[in-house]
């Protein structure tokens, strides 16, 4: 009987726990924020909050204030994968279902996503670009997060890439359309593939630290009309540049 008792107990409770753990955990997924409001990024109810952290992304870099260094090579494997993408609400995002990896001193890490910024997060002696591409990844075997941004600015012809569905944004927000093209990531990098590296966080709520940077030095050039068709999508959804501090910012030759 008591053993009865005891076991219903335990299980009302865990009962109890089950559901107010997920009730802690719905309600953080849908903390809504937007670029408008980033003074109060570091306030939002989201589990470890590091908005306000001494470490965070973007920056400017200062090239004359740089650790100039023979850095690794960049492996970029990617290869064409079909194109599923989503309009987050914040950014336009291509989703990576295929098998593009990325390997980078002596780590793999699998290519997430990639999304875009308009204007560029990053500055480079104060300038800002007219936008960023961030290419996210995963490293397979500790799961720590290692993000490649190349700034695009005007200049030439239409990119490729690009133009297989920059004519095909979602009209609805977060639900992801698949679309019968392929993609190469790679044609969204410039020639040289030279780099600065600094430690930093995610650039959205809730700012996770800790993540690898990667900033190529030479930037895409896409055409005019290209540009404005983001711009038209999100013209503001960027964060100004935060602190260094006492971070370093390694450049590669
Ligand atoms: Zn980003």
């Amino acid at each position: 009987m008591t053993i009865k008792i005891l076991l219903s107990s335990f299980l009302i409770f865990a009962f109890i726990s089950c559901n107010k753990d997920s009730e802690e955990i719905e309600p953080n997924s849908e903390v809504h924020w937007d670029y408008e409001s980033q003074a109060t990024w570091s306030t939002l109810a989201l589990p470890d909050n590091q908005c306000a952290g001494l470490i965070q992304t973007p920056i400017n870099i200062e090239s004359s204030n740089t650790i100039k260094s023979m850095l690794p090579e960049l492996g970029l494997n990617y290869s064409s994968f079909p194109i599923n993408i989503i309009d987050n609400g914040h950014t336009i995002q291509i989703n990576n279902k295929g098998t593009s990896s990325l390997k980078y001193n002596k780590q793999e890490y699998a290519l997430s996503q990639f999304h875009f910024h308009s204007h560029s997060e990053h500055t480079i002696d104060g300038k800002s670009a007219r936008m960023e591409i961030h290419f996210v990844h995963k490293s397979s075997t500790d799961g720590s997060l290692l993000v490649i941004g190349v700034l695009v600015e005007e200049g030439g012809a239409a990119n490729a890439s690009i133009a297989s569905y920059i004519d095909s944004f979602p009209t609805v927000i977060e639900k992801e359309s698949s679309l019968l093209k392929t993609i190469n990531p790679l044609d969204l990098f410039p020639a040289s593939k030279k780099y600065y590296n600094y430690t930093g966080s995610l650039t959205t709520p809730p700012c996770s630290q800790g993540l690898n940077w990667i900033v190529l030095k030479d930037k895409l050039k896409i055409s005019a009309e290209q540009i404005s068709k983001f711009e038209a999508k999100y013209n503001h959804n960027f964060r100004p540049v935060l602190p260094v501090g006492s971070r370093t910012i390694f450049e590669s030759i």
